[in-house]
């Protein structure tokens, strides 16, 4: 059994459609993906309306702050409805709207006028992210590609136009999501310097009912992986592993890191209640 448990559509910052997602899924041959769009459920019905061999794992990847850095969470199989998950959604998504425009603003200020419009056109109906700022930037002839505005010099984290934005506590988020019935798995905790969570920040989240940890995942070295594979084992935490594919914005990996199949299974076992 094949399983990506970290997929991204044209709902977050994915180039793809939900539909084009699941067509792709199929392609490359997985039997489940779960579609984790960052703060937003919006993409799932569209994924659900495609009739096809693979299965959706309802998902979203959840906008985390731990002692001022970033911390994703992917969370699957909860109730979007839930009043307060609801709420602090929609903060997060309204945050994410001022913050982009004030991004741009900085742009501007750095003598690259790209306008909110072009931003807020690039992305639709999406929840606007950086990769849509970035892909306008590329679009004015300001840089090459969207891929070089992550860098200090513009939008990566602690860049010369970035701009914080309003995230959960991840244990609170953990809370949240378990309140939801559904369960929580900490993102690449170890794919690069500004998302770099430690072994005693994933055992305080373990106690606060995390039920997984992102193993397999394309941006963590093996070294990386054999030591949070021990520390899950330690921990009681489910190994689990997805591409993190956003279309084109990362060269179609869709199933190229995957969740073994007692694993994924162990993960459903977690649900609570
Ligand atoms: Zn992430
Ligand atoms: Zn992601």
């Amino acid at each position: 059994m094949r399983a990506d448990l970290h997929v991204h559509s044209s709902a977050s910052d994915g180039t793809d459609p939900p539909a084009e997602v699941m067509r792709r899924a199929a392609l490359v041959g997985l039997d489940v993906v779960a579609l984790t769009d960052h703060d937003t459920v919006a993409g799932l019905p569209e994924a659900r309306a495609v009739a096809g061999p693979v299965t959706l794992l309802p998902g979203m990847e959840l906008s985390c702050r731990s002692a001022g850095r970033s911390m994703h969470m992917l969370t699957y199989l909860f109730d979007p409805g839930q009043p307060e998950l609801g709420a602090e959604l929609a903060r997060i998504r309204d945050d994410r709207v001022l913050r982009a425009r004030a991004m741009v603003d900085k742009l501007a200020d750095l003598g690259v006028d790209i306008g909110w419009e072009q931003v807020a056109a690039i992305a639709g109906e999406a929840v606007v992210g950086r990769p849509h700022i970035a892909r306008a930037m590329a679009a004015s002839g300001a840089i090459a590609s969207p891929r070089e505005a992550f860098t200090r010099d513009w939008i990566a984290d602690g860049g010369r136009a970035y701009v914080d934005r309003y995230a959960l506590d991840p244990a609170r988020a953990i809370g949240l999501i378990r309140a939801a019935g559904g369960v929580a798995v900490l993102a690449h905790p170890r794919a690069g310097r500004d998302t770099w969570v430690t072994d005693e920040q994933i055992t305080r989240l373990a106690a606060a009912g995390l039920a997984g940890v992102e193993v397999f995942h394309p941006d963590q070295s093996d070294a990386e992986r054999v030591r949070l594979l021990a520390l899950a084992s330690d921990l009681s935490l489910v190994a689990t592993g997805g591409s993190d594919d956003h279309g084109s914005l990362t060269d179609y990996r869709l199933g190229c890191e995957t969740t073994p199949a007692e694993a994924y299974q162990d993960l459903l076992s977690r649900r609570p209640g």
